[in-house]
């Protein structure tokens, strides 16, 4: 435990380099795109439901390490569950934004913990996320 910032900035940077489900949209997908324009961070955001459930999810786009690797851990999180559970990862996911102690079922996120401390980061952090809401929207 001597230096679990250490730790964390790992894993985000592991997801910033290597990118889980990133790749280029094909345009007859449902897909949202979302600017975080404070940071210059951009995502398209993509996914296949069939039966209430993400069958598939990807995203693509160029911004910081933060929004980027928090993209590539929520499409992580999300893949193959139903909307209902979705949508309650979603809400826990700002609710730890906004500094609530919360447990994840796809620990990576915990390392964007740190961001808490920089107001101007969490809409970096929080941009997939917002996009996820969107495409998701009335389901
Ligand atoms: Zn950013």
């Amino acid at each position: 435990m001597h230096n679990l910032n250490e730790l964390y900035r790992q894993v985000i940077m592991d997801h910033y380099k290597r990118p889980r489900n990133k790749k280029k949209i094909a345009e007859d997908e449902l897909t949202v795109e979302l600017n975080n324009p404070s940071c210059g961070d951009q995502i398209l955001l993509s996914m296949q439901l069939v039966d209430n459930k993400i069958t598939s999810i990807h995203f693509a786009g160029d911004g910081c390490s933060i929004s980027m690797a928090s993209a590539s851990m929520m499409t992580e999180a999300v893949k193959g569950k139903e909307i209902a559970e979705v949508k309650g990862i979603i809400a826990t996911f700002l609710r730890f934004m906004q500094g609530e102690a919360v447990e994840f079922v796809y620990e990576d996120l915990e390392a964007l913990q740190g961001v808490v401390k920089f107001p101007a980061r969490i809409k970096c952090a929080t941009l997939a996320w917002k996009a996820l809401e969107q495409v998701l929207g009335d389901k």
